[in-house]
């Protein structure tokens, strides 16, 4: 089995780190084509205003100045041309990727990328607390049960245009429940915290954050899983179409 890693979180991250060490477990085929640099937040975008760049940092591992998206694309039509994988994992991301920051996500469109293009793609994501474990992120827990996770997946059938999106608890790993496979929630909107400031020239300037939030889970989602203690694993679809709304749309249009 060939195995293509990337993130969002950039080819030096701590949870790439991870990453690797829970593909050795699967492949000794593991190739590594991530941005050079973080892109949390990046989505599926790919970059189409400037030239992108690529550099070899090793026989299999390659840096991309670019998005998850980017690298994902180089990878299958540039590095791994000649040698597609049958397996591509993102993460492990900094943090989770719960309910609908999926649709921010760069580690998660990584996979998207992925599905798109036909590939087996699997998204995984650490979620850490701040208060109380400072800010360090318990990637100890992705590593002793992603393989617990992942196994099942590699030789379940996955329809075209899926992927399977996986969070870890922020629990030490013999904290962690088990595995629920569950739905994507939706966090409560309205935790967007924009600070204005100014910059040394006297003009103003935004930065965006996002406030923790005390989500209401709705039963069987991701959010609950994961406060419940569990890896969460959520199938989820590119088809964004809603099924009623086509319904109710063709009705009103006198179709
Ligand atoms: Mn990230």
């Amino acid at each position: 089995m060939r195995i293509l890693l990337t993130n969002d979180d950039g080819i030096n991250a701590p949870g790439f780190a991870a990453l690797e060490r829970i593909a050795a477990q699967f492949s000794d085929d593991v190739w590594a084509v991530a941005p050079a640099e973080e892109q949390s937040g990046a989505g599926h975008s790919l970059t189409l205003s400037r030239p992108v760049r690529i550099r070899r940092l090793g026989d299999k591992r390659f840096a991309v100045m670019g998005t998850p998206t980017d690298a994902v694309m180089l990878a299958l039509a540039h590095v791994m041309k000649d040698a597609p994988p049958d397996l591509i994992l993102s993460g492990v991301n900094r943090g989770g990727n719960l309910a609908e920051d999926v649709t921010y996500s760069g580690t998660v469109s990584a996979a998207m990328e992925g599905a798109l293009a036909g590939v087996r793609s699997i998204a995984l994501s650490q979620v850490y607390a701040r208060e109380g474990m400072g800010d360090s992120v318990p990637f100890a827990t992705a590593e002793a049960w992603a393989e617990r996770v992942l196994r099942p997946l590699l030789d379940q059938p996955f329809e075209p245009r899926t992927l399977v999106n996986v969070n870890f608890p922020a629990l030490a790993p013999d904290a962690v429940r088990g595995v629920r496979v569950c739905r994507q929630g939706f966090h409560d909107y309205g935790r967007l915290r924009i600070v204005e400031r100014t910059d040394p020239r006297g003009y103003p300037y935004f930065w965006f954050g996002l406030a923790p939030t005390a989500p209401s889970p709705g039963h069987v989602t991701d959010l609950e899983a994961v406060a419940d203690g569990f890896v969460s694993v959520t199938p989820l679809a590119l088809d964004l179409t809603h099924d009623q709304g086509l319904a109710a749309l063709g009705a009103r249009f006198g179709d």
